[in-house]
């Protein structure tokens, strides 16, 4: 599933095509994907000026100047695709959504198992709706996060500290990849109930958070399965996974144990019985 740092890099991809152009036209494939599609999309948004595209959590954000925003989630296996004039690459059974934009370029939503969905709303009430108005601090670049705030957020719970990482109220756009890696580059066990963090260990997780999805970002995220971003290439992050999808593995801490992997609240958890208290 695309977390936040794949829907960072398709939102910097979106932003050059998108940003002071409109669409020329909407065509929709099909009238659905997790939920139906607005069918008054293209009547709503064509020939509108985009004022700017960004990324709340694991959402896509397209505002127009007309006070409406495109609310993009790309689902399990979403992919956007920015094709230039005159390149017309290869359709597929699973384009389900065509923008075509005034600068002549085409922005292809293409999501095989169809989770993702796009919806609309008042840009000035968008925070008013959910999933919005019950998200958590963005992991990163939220002036109101810090070691103290996090540490606060933390302790008024007592869930493990993985279920805490998922949890978008919590703390938003982390997902299962990031998550393990985290938790496994702060040296904290995902089983440790989050009202037994010291100051210094949030810090620490807040640090090794924010360092890991930087990290993911500055390389175009993880890429797992069929997530590509907007250019075509794949991400490379995958690469430098030192804990998610590790089992086996010998720990890159202490080189002595070899990484587990368990299933905690029905995902996966990948972390070091020995590093990881
Ligand atoms: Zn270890």
């Amino acid at each position: 599933m695309p977390e936040l740092p794949e829907v960072e890099t398709i939102c910097q991809a979106l932003k050059p095509a998108l940003e002071g152009h409109s669409f020329q036209k909407i065509q929709l494939n099909r009238p659905d994907l997790r939920y139906p599609i607005p069918y008054d999309l293209e009547s709503k948004l064509a020939h509108q000026s985009i004022n700017l595209v960004r990324r709340r959590a694991k959402y896509l954000l397209v505002d127009f100047s007309h006070d409406l925003t495109l609310i993009w989630h790309l689902g399990m296996s979403g992919r956007v695709i920015i094709e230039d004039k005159g390149l017309s690459l290869k359709p597929s059974l699973h384009d389900h959504v065509v923008f075509t934009t005034s600068g002549n370029q085409r922005i292809i939503y293409r999501d095989p198992r169809r989770f993702g969905f796009l919806r609309l709303s008042s840009t000035h009430q968008l925070n008013e709706i959910a999933p919005f108005n019950t998200l958590g601090a963005e992991a990163l670049d939220d002036p109101h996060l810090n070691g103290c705030t996090f540490h606060q957020c933390l302790t008024r719970r007592k869930i493990s500290l993985k279920s805490a990482l998922l949890d978008q109220k919590v703390i938003a756009g982390v997902g299962n990849i990031y998550a393990s890696e985290a938790l496994w580059q702060a040296k904290l066990s995902p089983f440790r109930l989050t009202n037994t963090l010291t100051l210094a260990e949030a810090e620490r997780l807040l640090k090794a958070l924010q360092d890991v999805l930087r990290r993911a970002i500055a390389v175009g995220g993880s890429t797992l399965r069929d997530h590509i971003h907007p250019n075509g290439d794949i991400g490379y992050f995958q690469h430098e996974l030192k804990a998610y999808n590790c089992e086996h593995k010998l720990c890159a801490h202490c080189q002595s144990t070899y990484l587990c992997k368990t299933m905690q609240n029905g995902r996966a958890t990948y972390y070091c019985k020995i590093c990881q208290q």
